[in-house]
């Protein structure tokens, strides 16, 4: 009763359409869930973001769970997840990819999900990285446990991974660190929000391959 109330002055909108949503919808409606633009990539290895890595590093398996394109619910969705504070529809988001990658003959016998870390300055002014709210999404639905201490972020600069794109061999473990033995030999999935270049996944998974790691991707996004 209250919160009806409350729903009437202050309506709870959808982070991906803005509609008033309904007592039973958390975060995103039922027809952006429904209606969002799934790839289906994770069933086909011959996919654009598997191919995104071929022939700069060896990742065994990438995908991404949506279409990205300017000013769609999937752009409003990444722009709360980042910049507005609502880490939770990382969480929903990657609950929902979990089950997609559960029907996958690819995402099998992972051993930790790992999101690409922020570096610890740019951390603090987020307040969180939305990279492990998805890892935490994803962990639910997967029941695959979240390792967030191993792999960090040496380097502050996003210019820094563009520059790695060309001088990947020497930069290996310049942007990138691991910093115990806990994912020696492991399977890994990396998270991150969305895949473009690819640079920073390639720069994560190059020192992950150091550790003798086998290596996953899984992205909300493909722009
Ligand atoms: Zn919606």
């Amino acid at each position: 009763m209250i919160n009806d109330f409350f729903n009437l002055i202050f309506p709870r909108l959808c982070c991906g359409c803005r509609s008033a949503l309904l007592k039973n919808e958390q975060i995103i409606c039922i027809s952006c869930v429904v209606g969002l633009p799934k790839t289906g990539f994770h069933k086909d290895k011959e996919n654009p973001v598997n191919k995104v890595f071929w022939g700069r590093v060896d990742v065994e398996m990438a995908t991404s769970f949506y279409f990205f394109s300017k000013k769609s619910k999937v752009q409003n969705l990444l722009h709360h997840l980042k910049y507005k504070g609502v880490k939770e529809v990382g969480f929903v988001l990657g609950e929902l990819f979990g089950f997609e990658l559960n029907e996958s003959e690819f995402y099998k016998d992972i051993d930790f999900i790992i999101p690409v870390p922020l570096h610890k300055n740019k951390l603090k002014r987020r307040g969180y990285n939305q990279s492990e709210w998805i890892a935490f999404g994803l962990s639910k639905s997967m029941s695959i446990p979240v390792n967030t201490n191993s792999l960090y972020r040496k380097s502050d600069s996003e210019t820094q991974t563009k520059k790695s794109r060309y001088n990947r061999w020497e930069n290996v473990g310049e942007i990138f660190g691991v910093s115990n033995n806990e994912i020696e030999g492991k399977r890994i999935l990396l998270v991150d929000d969305v895949v473009t270049t690819g640079a920073t996944i390639e720069a994560c998974t190059q020192v992950l391959l150091q550790k003798n790691c086998k290596v996953l991707v899984a992205t909300i996004a493909y722009a």
